[in-house]
């Protein structure tokens, strides 16, 4: 690998340049725009390079004090920065599930902050990367995560993948967004299969619904800006600046959120299989389509997904 070191690299381009610049003398006049024409390739592929590896190494590495493979929350020595742009495009959702049954927020009845949005998902559901990165940590905690995935992404996120059944990745590894990391499951802290999905800045947990809509399955803007201003104990759970119309439906979602306190889904759940519609799934549990479409927050012609998971 030392041999590929961007220096190296850096180096080869910068020699092809010269060695183009001092043997072309005296094929200038046959080959003049042969050369030109070469040159530029040649900087263009150094431009590349050098953005690749600087790319790599600010939004990798540099925002963040250092790279732990064994701790998840390291960085009580970070220095936060007032704001700070989150580029949210490129993302993929980490399931395909749209039903959420625990909001981010305190839970009365842990006493305690839940620092993460839980999704519904079911023991073997593929769970994939939400946006290009490299794997911090993947580990097992008995009290808590139950095996997680930790992935430190280039746009500053750090994203928990938690009560996996399975983990499909390794420390160190990159991955493309959309990437399989792991397999949905029921371990650790966790009462009935389901994500338990985190995205923090620097530690700082951020609820992600201000950036991830599961219902809709897409995110909320091309960009999320992190206000430190926000926080309180290490803590954004509602953005400032919520004019738009989905930070509505957001800050009423809070309301239900107190209602699913416990990790404990409500009700029942049927997972769409290849060929489903609205009306034969209806068929087969004995609910009406119209109460389907409202317990799931999805209309009539909605498009189903194989392995989406509804709500009866
Ligand atoms: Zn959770």
């Amino acid at each position: 690998m030392k041999a590929f070191s961007p220096k190296y690299i850096l180096s080869i381009f910068l020699f092809l340049g010269f060695s183009t610049a001092v043997f072309g003398q005296d094929l200038i006049a046959r080959q003049a725009p042969i050369d030109r024409r070469m040159k530029s390739v040649d900087s263009l592929a150094i431009n590349r390079v050098i953005k690749k590896v600087l790319k790599k190494k600010l939004e990798l590495n540099e925002i963040y004090p250092s790279w732990n493979t064994s701790k998840v929350h390291c960085y009580n020595d970070a220095e936060i920065p007032e704001t700070f742009n989150i580029d949210l495009r490129g993302f993929k959702m980490p399931t395909p599930s749209r039903l959420i049954t625990s909001r981010f927020g305190y839970r009365q009845s842990f006493r305690r902050m839940h620092k993460g949005l839980d999704i519904k998902v079911y023991t073997g559901d593929t769970i994939v990367s939400a946006f290009d990165g490299k794997v911090r940590i993947v580990d097992y905690e008995a009290a808590g995560y139950g095996y997680y995935v930790v992935i430190r992404h280039p746009n500053g996120l750090e994203t928990i993948y938690g009560h996996l059944s399975k983990q499909l990745v390794k420390a160190g590894e990159e991955v493309k967004a959309g990437d399989v990391i792991g397999l949905g499951g029921n371990t650790g802290r966790s009462f009935g299969s389901h994500l338990h999905f985190e995205t923090r800045f620097l530690g700082i947990a951020i609820n992600p619904e201000l950036m991830f809509d599961f219902v809709n399955q897409d995110v909320t803007g091309d960009f999320f800006v992190f206000r430190n201003s926000d926080c309180n104990r290490g803590v954004l759970a509602h953005a400032s600046t919520s004019t738009s119309k989905r930070d509505e439906f957001l800050q009423g979602g809070h309301a239900t959120a107190h209602q699913n306190e416990d990790a404990t889904p409500a009700g029942k759940f049927y997972q769409v299989k290849r060929g489903d519609n609205l009306s034969n799934i209806a068929g087969k549990i004995g609910v009406s389509v119209d109460n389907l479409c409202r317990l799931n927050g999805i209309r009539k012609n909605s498009k189903l997904k194989p392995g989406q998971i509804l709500r009866y």
